[in-house]
């Protein structure tokens, strides 16, 4: 379903102005050839939706974080950003990524035990499938293109002009193995 946050012109112009500075790309506008798999580590969609639509700094510099996907529990496809605008969500591949964000809640665990959570919860998992598999037939996405945070800053096409790299752990290559191996 449609959930969009507030993506106004202003945040146009800091998510252009962003990737000028990252990727050499004088625009917001998104042409995708990559998929990123996270989990959010918060329990809700709607928590999700609340950090993305603040358009607060991240590491200092907006526009905030965001997501062009968020997948409840239940398995409900939400959207948040439109697939033609970069969204923030992926050092290194924002200006060729579409991000999925899963929900999951971390409670302290790891984050291979997060993934699991997410493989064996059959609603969910098979939604993010079905999204994935209906986005890569969409954009010609290659399955060795839909990748976990975890694996992003080795992807051929990561680039950071800043010398920035990711640092989280969301969706390893062992899990990443596995969601692949379903589609
Ligand atoms: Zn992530």
């Amino acid at each position: 379903m449609q959930d969009p946050i507030p993506y106004p012109q202003t945040r146009r112009d800091q998510m252009a102005a962003y990737s000028q500075r990252h990727y050499g790309v004088a625009s917001a506008a998104l042409t995708p050839k990559v998929i990123v798999l996270h989990f959010t580590t918060g329990d809700t969609w709607q928590g999700a939706w609340s950090t993305f639509a603040a358009n607060t700094t991240n590491r200092g510099e907006y526009p905030g974080t965001c997501a062009h996907y968020v997948i409840d529990y239940a398995g409900v496809v939400h959207q948040l950003v439109p697939l033609t605008l970069h969204c923030r969500h992926t050092i290194g591949l924002n200006h060729v990524a579409i991000g999925i964000e899963i929900v999951q809640s971390l409670q302290g665990h790891s984050s291979a035990w997060a993934e699991q959570q997410i493989l064996g919860r059959a609603a969910q998992v098979n939604a993010a499938l079905a999204l994935v598999r209906q986005l890569q037939a969409t954009y010609g996405i290659a399955t060795i293109d839909v990748i976990g945070h975890a694996m992003a800053n080795s992807h051929r096409l990561f680039v950071d002009k800043l010398g920035w790299t990711n640092d989280h752990s969301d969706w390893s290559a062992a899990s990443v193995s596995t969601f692949r191996s379903r589609l």
